[in-house]
């Protein structure tokens, strides 16, 4: 058996095309690889995901022609979060913080992944004697100050120094919810996950995922980021989201004709000709997926895809 894969889509919204597209591509280099393909609900954030999101996902991901060996949905998995923050906490890694947003926008420093980084302010402050849970701010990690090295299957250099070029990862937020740097290692390695394919919008998040894992003496999978589909937003390119959801696109699309149209945007067919996710299998081939993003607009009843 080659080792294991998964595809852990966020439930906070519909399945948009670019959610299927990335669903295709992971679940492609997984059945190729004869891997167990796993489907991980990402339920986690109680401010976005409204019941129904979770089954709502499953089965527009079934629609679209994708089958998975297992099935996990994330907030089952709080014991394994908690115990995660015990062991940190035992290794004297965990550490209380109050710094808001604005005063991270006012430090200024911009991290790879376009956000801000964390100055690691609240560095000193300890957990109260209770711990943890008797904590109501948000909890970081003190990751190592050393450089993680991580060069992706698509060749993308990932390295960084995360502990400065991010800044120390939050992993129970504010409100208690588990953060996703957390939640995403420890979930991986409970389920013996060795392969992550993603897409390129959370690869600059490796370095410091690697660096939990290595605190939390967890094996690192290897990873694979793949293209993103972006949207015409006036000048401004945005990230395929929410702009139409499958809802809609079932009202227009087959899924064959919807997996044609996303597997010719990614590279895997020269015309964007109706097919089913399990006919691509034989050919395929990450040296024919894109390395650069395509730009797919939704032009009622019609998604266009730019030249
Ligand atoms: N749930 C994350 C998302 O939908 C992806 C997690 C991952 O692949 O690491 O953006």
């Amino acid at each position: 058996m080659a080792g294991c894969s998964r595809f852990a889509p966020s439930t906070t919204g519909q399945a948009h095309p670019g959610t299927l597209l990335a669903g295709l591509l992971c679940w492609l280099d997984g059945r190729q690889r004869g891997a167990r393909v796993l489907l991980r609900l990402e339920d986690l954030d109680r401010t976005r995901v409204e019941r129904g999101f979770v089954d709502d996902m499953v089965a527009a991901l079934s629609w679209f022609g994708l089958d998975w060996d297992e099935v996990h949905v994330q907030s089952e998995r709080r014991a394994g979060h908690e115990a995660a923050l015990d062991a940190l906490a035992a290794a004297g890694r965990l550490y209380p913080c109050r710094c808001s947003r604005k005063q991270r926008r006012a430090h200024g420093r911009r991290a790879p992944d376009g956000g801000f980084a964390y100055a690691n302010t609240c560095r000193d402050r300890r957990l109260p004697a209770a711990g943890w849970r008797a904590v109501d701010e948000a909890l970081r990690v003190r990751l190592d100050d050393d450089q993680v090295s991580v060069i992706d299957d698509s060749g993308l250099d990932l390295s960084q120094v995360p502990a400065y070029d991010m800044g120390d990862p939050i992993v129970r937020r504010r409100d208690g919810v588990f953060a996703y740097h957390l939640a995403v290692v420890v979930d991986d390695a409970a389920a013996g996950v060795t392969r992550v394919v993603r897409g390129r919008d959370l690869a600059a998040s490796t370095a410091t995922q690697v660096a939990l894992q290595r605190l939390l003496g967890l094996a690192t999978p290897s990873y694979r980021h793949h293209l993103l589909l972006l949207e015409p937003q006036g000048d401004k390119l945005a990230k395929f989201h929410g702009s139409v959801g499958v809802d809609t696109l079932r009202q227009h699309y087959t899924s064959a004709a919807l997996c044609g149209l996303l597997a010719h945007a990614a590279g895997l067919i020269d015309e964007p000709a109706p097919c089913a996710p399990r006919a691509l299998l034989a050919d395929f081939d990450w040296s024919r997926v894109g390395a650069v993003d395509r730009v797919l607009a939704w032009r009622a009843p019609t998604l266009v895809l730019a030249p």
